[in-house]
């Protein structure tokens, strides 16, 4: 049998604006790895009369209730009163959560617990006890006439922490599926194309299915299985991801990977390459991306931000008949850019990124959008001309830099560089 899940977010703070209700997202998140459709989001104030019609609308309607917020030891911490009022359980004092608040004070907070704590300590009679590693309010969970109901506390780092080590394993016991996903990662294809192309695999879908994520030139293709145990769940699912990448072609650059630079990581480690980069418009972005990876150094050899026209030819070797000629931002200087970024690092590869992000044309006319990508290599050097159009700079940059990383990948995996079609791409 399937759940479904009610999500109540209980503070006034959230009702006024003040934060956002990130739990409610995170609970989400989870609950959809475990299979639990969640139906309704709902945010109610600390009011107890109004929590508790917020308790009877969700349990007419869902059979997990998940609550956060509210579980404190202040007088505005109401949620696990209202909560065994609405659902007639008494509250019960548990020893050892008050032995263990004593220590968490003694230890963490070097005072002597306050007596308003031990109300932390009463939980609902015959509940399942989730415990706050990371913080004093321990949360529960209790079934009453086939509803489950789960507490988290308020503070988002007690609260992922708890549902990861609790709720969740919780809610797993209480499903008989296993559901599981894979992400197919692509780059260079609109969502929309993408939705066109797949539109008559995607409907007849039930079990996979298939949603799609977009992200500026990049659409992550999710398949997601439910079956009785997890082997049952890849076998229906492999054949739809390998049929499905196969379909696509090369604008898939990985299954559960988690972004080109990785990808891009992984290929120069297989070949014991190392890589250097020569940026311009993305001011240190292609360099930032690849090392933020760990490990980055048994690849990576250095870069220069090359903004300057002088910098470009004193530190990079750009030839001045070429700035001259053909300016900053041109197919002949991205590649003079790679190559010198190549030789002066020693490194096997080295890519390079020269455009206009805006707001306006450059000097010589060259309209906001228009990037050059360079890569050096071995076997020459190759380039890779874009146009974003008129948008946003930091746009421009990061799809610049994404760019900088497909042609990457490309090249180390024997693709063209700038295939037909791919969106981004100068006509
Ligand atoms: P405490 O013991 O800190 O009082 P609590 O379980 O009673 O915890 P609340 O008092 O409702 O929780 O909220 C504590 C803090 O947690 C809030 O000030 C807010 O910063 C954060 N918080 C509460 N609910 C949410 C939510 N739904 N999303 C994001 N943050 C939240
Ligand atoms: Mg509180």
């Amino acid at each position: 049998m399937s759940h479904t899940a009610e999500i109540i977010a209980v503070g006034t703070e959230l009702l006024l604006g003040n934060i956002v209700n990130t739990n409610a997202r995170d609970i989400s998140q989870a609950l959809s790895a475990v299979g639990v459709n969640v139906f309704w989001h709902t945010v109610v104030g600390d009011n107890p009369q109004r929590l508790k019609e917020a308790l009877t609308i969700a349990r007419s309607r869902a059979d997990i209730l998940i609550t956060t917020g509210g579980l404190g030891p202040t007088y505005d911490d109401l949620t696990k009163q209202t909560i065994c009022e609405a659902f007639q359980k008494p509250l019960v004092l548990h020893e050892e959560i008050v032995e263990q608040l004593r220590v968490y004070f003694e230890k963490n907070v070097h005072m002597t617990m306050p007596e308003n704590n031990i109300q932390q300590a009463r939980l609902p009679e015959g509940c399942t006890v989730f415990d706050n590693p990371v913080g004093t309010a321990p949360g529960c969970a209790f079934e009453s006439g086939g509803v489950h109901v789960l507490m988290l506390p308020g503070p988002p780092f007690e609260m992922l922490t708890m549902l990861r080590r609790c709720a969740v394993p919780y809610l797993r016991r209480l499903s008989s599926e296993v559901i599981l996903s894979h992400d197919i990662m692509t780059f260079g294809l609109g969502e929309s194309p993408m939705e066109q192309l797949l539109r008559g695999k995607m409907a007849g879908m039930e079990n996979p299915t298939l949603a799609t994520y977009a992200k500026p030139s990049e659409v992550r293709l999710r398949a997601t299985a439910k079956a009785p145990t997890q082997a049952a769940a890849e076998a229906l699912l492999s054949p739809v991801v390998a049929e499905i990448s196969a379909f696509l072609g090369d604008v898939v650059y990985g299954v559960d990977v988690g972004s080109l630079e990785e990808v891009c990581f992984r290929l120069l480690k297989e070949r014991e390459w190392t890589m250097a980069t020569a940026e311009s418009c993305t001011g240190g972005r292609i360099a930032q991306r690849i090392t933020a990876l760990p490990g980055a150094s048994q690849v990576y050899r250095g870069g220069v931000v090359s903004y300057w026209t002088a910098v470009k030819a004193q530190v990079l070797g750009v030839p001045q008949t070429i700035l001259d000629d053909s300016g900053a931002v041109s197919e002949a200087a991205a590649r003079a850019m790679a190559e010198g970024a190549r030789q002066v690092t020693g490194a096997e590869i080295a890519v390079s990124c020269t455009g206009v992000a805006g707001p306006d044309a450059d000097e010589r006319g060259v309209p906001v959008g228009i990037v050059y990508i360079g890569l050096a290599t071995p076997e020459g050097t190759f380039c890779r001309a874009c146009d974003f159009g008129k948008r946003r700079r930091d746009r421009i940059q990061d799809l610049s830099s994404n760019h900088a990383f497909d042609v990457l990948r490309r090249y180390l995996t024997g693709l063209p560089i700038a295939p037909k079609g791919l969106m981004g791409l100068r006509p």
